[in-house]
């Protein structure tokens, strides 16, 4: 056992009470993540714990499974008929290599932050008990028949949160000692043989989701974490003049015209990348790229969508989608159109969702009259809080 060693102990166990769909609320999408994996990723990811183990309700363990797929978590311990029986299932769990410390930690609070975790950690190096919590500032009522009874003086209250942490082998003692009982909160455990709980603060975002409520709270938290959402658009137009293929969302189609351009002429990428560029307020292609420069002469224009993204990156942002339309006549898109998702993807890089769509202007106009192709496309970009 070494005294730095720290366990986290995210406990997963509760019954299913459902609050909306089949699937347990631990297991419930947040942020396209289930709940519990964001839990388990916050201690995971934290440098002061050193193995963190899940338990849960045996029934669950499919959800489980899939739900921490490729995390390093061991195999999730069943829990017992109770919150106390499981946490005390858990530290058994951790009994053949005992840690010098355990964290306990809710898995519906998907939001316990770094330094939450941080000073609940840093407090057991003085104290064999120590939870995160946050002091009441609402005033409170004790209400009788529907009725106020008077205020309750809040002063010295605080609401407790998780993580609560341990020596492990006081609380393991203690737990021992307390047998099956139906104490819900595990610093009560330590309390009840007269530990000392050393009350280090939490965060008003570390929140415990039980309604569907908090669910919708947490999301709209981790959407302001991850920054604001810009939207760009992009139009493009190339004339049709000699040649025998085309270039379109990086594609090369033959056909009995070229299209006239400096570059290869890719209306597709072209107004992609206005689109990016728009979004990130960094002007357009040709100030980027110039026509007047014989660098991009004949140029892959999938050089161009490159840099785009890659300021995109520099800035901290994440392209999320990229839609474009391409209008012409002729060549027929339709045949090329997966291919043309593909390259997209290919050069824009995985996890970025990408739809291209072609249509006619019904022989109208100069697209309708065969002397030339246009694009229009959207981009969707995540820049950090502040930024872009
Ligand atoms: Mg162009």
């Amino acid at each position: 056992m070494s005294e730095a060693d720290c366990a986290a102990l995210i406990m997963a166990a509760g019954s299913g009470e459902r609050f909306g769909g089949d699937m347990p609320k631990q297991y419930r999408l947040l942020a396209g993540k289930p709940v519990l994996r964001h839990t388990v990723e916050a201690f995971l990811d934290h440098p002061a714990v050193n193995r963190v183990r899940v338990v849960i309700n045996p029934e669950h363990r499919e959800h489980c499974v899939a739900a921490l797929a490729g995390l390093d978590v061991g195999e999730p311990v069943a829990g017992g008929p109770s919150r106390q029986a499981s946490v005390r299932h858990g530290l058994e769990a951790l009994s053949a290599a005992p840690p010098g410390f355990v964290l306990v930690q809710d898995g519906v609070r998907p939001l316990t932050d770094a330094g939450t975790i941080e000073r609940v950690r840093r407090a057991l190096d003085a104290s064999p008990a120590a939870i995160a919590a946050v002091p009441v500032v609402d005033t409170l009522k004790r209400e009788r028949e529907g009725v106020s009874a008077g205020t309750v003086d809040r002063s010295g209250l605080w609401r407790a949160q998780t993580p609560q942490g341990f020596a492990y082998d006081v609380i393991l003692r203690a737990h021992r000692d307390a047998a099956d009982g139906e104490i819900t909160d595990d610093a009560a455990v330590a309390e009840r043989t007269g530990l000392p709980v050393a009350l280090v603060p939490g965060s008003e975002d570390n929140l415990k989701v039980t309604t569907e409520d908090d669910l919708a709270r947490a999301e709209a938290l981790i959407a302001a974490r991850a920054g604001e959402i810009r939207v760009g658009n992009g139009f493009d137009v190339h004339a049709f003049g000699p040649g025998d293929h085309v270039t379109l969302c990086g594609i090369t189609i033959p056909h009995e015209k070229g299209l006239v351009a400096h570059s290869d002429g890719d209306v597709g990428l072209h107004a992609i990348t206005d689109a990016v560029l728009g979004a990130l307020g960094a002007g357009d292609i040709g100030q980027h790229f110039p026509p007047s420069d014989p660098r991009w002469k004949g140029q892959d224009s999938a050089a161009f969508l490159r840099h785009a993204a890659d300021m995109a990156a520099a800035a901290g942002g994440r392209i999320v989608h990229v839609d474009v339309t391409l209008i012409c006549e002729r060549p027929k898109i339709g045949p090329h159109r997966d291919a043309m998702k593909a390259r997209i993807g290919e050069i824009l890089g995985a996890g970025v969702a990408v739809s291209v769509k072609a249509t006619t202007s019904e022989g109208l106009g100069f697209t309708g009259r065969g002397e030339g192709i246009a694009a229009q496309a959207t981009a969707t970009l995540r820049l950090p809080p502040g930024g872009g």
